[in-house]
């Protein structure tokens, strides 16, 4: 078989219509998988030829998106290989080449007819209930073609059509699947199912990875291939992406967004490498983290599933956060910098931003999660001033159930004592806690217990009722600012 004696080249051959979504991503990175597995080529080919619906800025898009990703191209739009430029629309004169040949063949023929009568064509079809096919009125003779009429293929033999597709097994079609498609359009441009072919042929393409919804033209891909000779590349055909519920293809209002807003919410390359690669594909296992190496490794063509995968956002954010706790101290700083709120990063409150990662780290699965962490009404809101430069709340707060304000004064200034011998140097969670921790274990249950200490305790250097526990905040805040927290608590006692 083709693969075992040549040299794999796939490629991923986007119009450039508008932002990349997950489909067309995957479709991506399968390509780029086998190739990388095969030590073979992945090539980045720009299908630019209508024109009329290219939205401007999408060919930097698709690369940008992909280069997040880490799927890097042999040959693409910035780097023309020994075949040329990788973008269709600079490759026009590769096509009327191929076209006139196939002219000189006797296999294509200008179109002789005008709109019109085109229409009149498919209405009287139509009103017969037979399928309207160009071939049943292709003429006799036809004009030289001049260039500028469109052009048709001339289908060489009208027959039904068997073939296998590595995802979809064996597929066969009947002769009503071919016709005298278009090869080159009046505005001088080829059509996808001229110019695909053209260019898999002259880039060498072994293996084309693309979405199911072309496998019903490829009868006529079959017949420019026999057309011209040549034995068409192996076939994979991918199954849409479907939505969590799998009821339908996943559409835009079930995430199918652009890839690069995952970037901008804070999602990890990696993690989105890794759960792409497994919608619809699976090694077979439980493991579900896989490197970029291990999905090179693990890659095979025969485990792509043909019922077609499905888009679960929560698997999504499960993984990141599995990405998240692997990279390091300095990596996670320099993602979550973006949404850290500025006064932290300037250093303009008491908090130790240094201390802050672990409890980030902890609480986000994306790191766009972080600036709910700092609102408000967030767990990590004592972090920031208030205006007043310190947590704003009432004196009550800080009475612990069944005690009352004069006992919870006493114990607070106790545990103020306590901290205040701590060194400033050696001022962790685990040696303020090793402070007081005795003092609150001894309080009798009727009394409140250790609550009636550390309850004031984190409200005091807190504000709030739900903050990470007092010790933690104490080696946060530091020991000049987590005693006159504290003294402002007993002010208000
Ligand atoms: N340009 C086609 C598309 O964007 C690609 C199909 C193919 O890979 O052959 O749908």
């Amino acid at each position: 078989m083709a693969e075992n004696t040549q040299k794999v080249v796939t490629r991923f051959a986007p119009s450039p219509t508008g932002f990349m979504h997950i489909g067309g991503v995957r479709t991506a990175l399968f390509a780029y998988l086998w190739a990388t597995k095969t030590g073979g080529t992945f090539i980045l080919r720009i299908e630019d030829t209508d024109k009329a619906r290219e939205v401007e800025g999408s060919i930097q898009q698709i690369q940008d998106s992909l280069k997040w990703l880490g799927i890097e191209w042999k040959y693409g739009p910035d780097k023309p290989g020994p075949f040329g430029s990788c973008i269709q629309s600079q490759r026009l004169d590769t096509y009327r080449e191929a076209a006139q040949k196939l002219v000189d063949k006797g296999l294509a023929y200008p179109d002789p007819f005008t709109t019109e009568q085109i229409e009149e064509f498919r209405k009287k079809a139509e009103a017969e209930k037979r399928p309207f096919l160009f071939r049943d009125y292709r003429p006799e003779t036809f004009e030289k073609w001049d260039g500028k009429q469109p052009l048709r293929f001339k289908t060489p033999e009208i027959k039904r059509y068997k073939w296998h597709d590595v995802v979809r097994g064996d597929l066969e079609a009947g002769e009503e699947a071919l016709d005298d498609f278009i090869l080159i359009k009046g505005d001088g441009y080829p059509t996808y199912n001229f110019a695909h072919i053209v260019d898999d042929l002259n880039m060498g393409v072994t293996h084309i990875f693309r979405g199911d919804e072309f496998i019903s033209s490829t009868p006529r891909f079959l017949s420019l291939y026999d057309g011209l000779g040549i034995t068409p590349p192996v076939f994979a055909s991918l199954p849409p992406i479907l939505r969590d519920d799998r009821t339908k293809k996943l559409g835009k209002r079930d995430g199918a967004k652009d890839i690069l807003d995952y970037k901008s919410e804070g999602y990890l390359p990696e993690a989105m490498m890794n759960f792409l690669a497994l919608i619809g594909w699976n090694p077979g296992g439980d493991k579900e983290i896989f490197s970029r190496d291990e999905l090179v490794q693990a890659f095979v063509l025969e485990k792509i599933q043909k019922g077609g995968g499905a888009f679960n956002e929560e698997k999504l954010a499960w993984m990141n956060k599995e990405y998240i706790s692997k990279i390091s101290d300095e990596q996670f700083f320099e993602h979550a910098k973006p949404f850290i709120p500025a006064v932290l990063l300037e250093g303009k409150t008491p908090v130790k931003l240094d201390k802050i990662i672990p409890l980030l780290r902890e609480k986000i699965h994306v790191f766009s999660e972080i600036p709910a962490l700092f609102a408000p009404d967030g767990e990590l809101a004592f972090a920031l001033p208030s205006s007043a430069g310190a947590p704003a709340y009432e004196g009550k707060s800080l009475v612990w159930k069944g005690t009352d304000p004069s006992s919870i004064k006493s114990n607070l200034q106790k545990a103020l004592e306590l901290i205040s011998a701590v060194a400033p140097e050696n001022f962790t969670a685990e040696n303020v806690k090793a402070a007081v921790w005795d003092f609150a274990a001894a309080i009798p249950k009727e009394s409140g217990g250790k609550g009636a200490v550390l309850w004031p305790m984190r409200y005091a250097l807190s504000g709030k009722e739900k903050s990470p526990d007092p010790f933690v905040l104490s080696e946060i805040l530091g020991k000049e600012e987590t005693l006159s927290r504290l003294t402002h608590a007993l002010s208000l006692l």
